[in-house]
């Protein structure tokens, strides 16, 4: 099936009407110039070029060739990481607060400012926060102590095997689709109950410590693995407060019995999904165990692809199987679920290539639509 969460019984879905609301969001940030670039010889050039006012993304290829692509938003590197995150997550956040799954995916090459734009926690300069940080915030600002559940889990993907990077020892945890209702959970993950924002600072921390100890274990690099940050929303609402809005996950919805006020719990969940590198084997000029994981993460990001593709196209079957990352992207993306996706890019021509694939990636997913006949199928 196309979507996997009920259709919302009361009140229409969020952007559920109009192509604008409803389909991925997408946008591209242009990373600021480092030492390398600024230092590399004179063959290469600046091949980005951003018309902010307009959108509009210009991929140089050479002095006499060069094409534009039309995103929807474009941030220069100049753009701060609140401007981000408010054009980009805040809709999103605000989705999730109301009920509704959604998720926040980083795509690029490595190097190009996925972690910076997502994962940065900005300890000392709280300007520097990104995406995970500001949305804990806003949820956590968002949310009443005495009816309101905050909790997290955070998973690295590395070579088809779901890992627990809040609990280093679980390797290879389960996805599980429960057939009653399509949400898809992963059960044996630690979750963390969050108090306030430093103590999800705190989780985030270990959590990057944990990546890091374990990669060096594994002896590969954190951009081969795709990390996922799962924060679920629960809300005790009664039964007359629930007309007023609609939830994604309503198994511990109880009926309307004789006018009485039933609580019940509301859940809906965030996934913000720092991918692996988006360059491909040529590049990383692997052997050995690298060939395996470069497989491995040309499989998920392909299979993402293909997903992103399937409902672009409106095709009936969405390959969500074909991978672990898409399979737990399953309730979260498409359908009444808010996506947004930022691809990030590095100034100059010396990765062309790379960038220009980054882009393409980034058009496809434009013509995504979240229709709402989409959910019912
Ligand atoms: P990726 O996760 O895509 O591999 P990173 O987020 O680690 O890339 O970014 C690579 C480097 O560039 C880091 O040192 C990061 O701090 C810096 N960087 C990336 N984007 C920005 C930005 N918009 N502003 C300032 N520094 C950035």
């Amino acid at each position: 099936p196309r979507r996997s969460n009920p259709p919302p019984s009361s009140s229409p879905p969020l952007g559920a009407v109009g192509e604008e609301s409803a389909r991925v969001r997408v946008a591209v940030r242009l990373r600021p110039k480092n030492t390398h670039d600024l230092l590399s010889d004179a063959d290469f050039f600046d091949c980005v070029h951003l018309q902010p006012e307009l959108n509009k993304l210009i991929l140089k290829k050479n002095n006499w060739t060069s094409d534009s692509y039309r995103f929807d938003q474009v941030f220069t590197q100049s753009a701060s990481q609140n401007r981000v995150y408010e054009a980009v997550a805040k809709p999103v956040v605000e989705g999730v607060l109301d009920g509704y799954n959604g998720t926040i995916m980083a795509y690029g090459q490595t190097g190009t400012g996925k972690t910076y734009t997502l994962g940065k926690l900005g300890k000392d300069d709280a300007s520097e926060r990104g995406i995970m940080v500001r949305a804990l915030e806003d949820i956590i600002s968002a949310a009443s102590p005495s009816s309101d559940t905050i909790q997290v889990s955070y998973l690295q993907i590395y070579m088809e095997s779901v890992q627990d990077l809040l609990a280093p020892e679980k390797v290879n945890i389960p996805i599980v689709d429960d057939p009653k209702n399509g949400q898809v959970s992963v059960p044996g993950a630690a979750v963390v109950t969050i108090q306030n924002v430093d103590h999800f600072l705190h989780v985030l921390q270990v959590g990057e410590a944990n990546r890091h100890a374990a990669n060096t274990k594994m002896n590969t690099e954190s951009s081969r693995s795709h990390a996922v940050l799962m924060v679920s929303f629960q809300r005790s609402v009664t039964n007359k407060e629930e007309n007023n809005t609609c939830f994604e996950g309503k198994d511990d919805r109880n009926v309307l019995a004789g006018g009485h006020v039933i609580p019940t719990v509301r859940k809906s969940k965030l996934l913000i999904v720092d991918l692996a590198g988006s360059e491909r084997l040529d590049k990383s000029g692997s052997e050995g165990h690298l060939v395996e994981e470069t497989k491995f993460i040309n499989l998920s990001l392909s299979s993402l692809g293909k997903c992103i593709n399937a409902l672009a196209e409106n095709s009936p079957h969405i390959p969500t199987r074909d991978s672990k990352l898409t399979r737990l992207l399953r309730d979260s993306f498409g359908g009444s679920a808010r996506t947004s996706l930022i691809v990030t890019v590095g100034p100059s021509s010396r990765h062309y290539t790379e960038t220009a694939s980054t882009i393409m990636f980034g058009q496809r997913a434009m013509k995504v639509v979240n229709f709402v006949k989409l959910k019912e199928e």
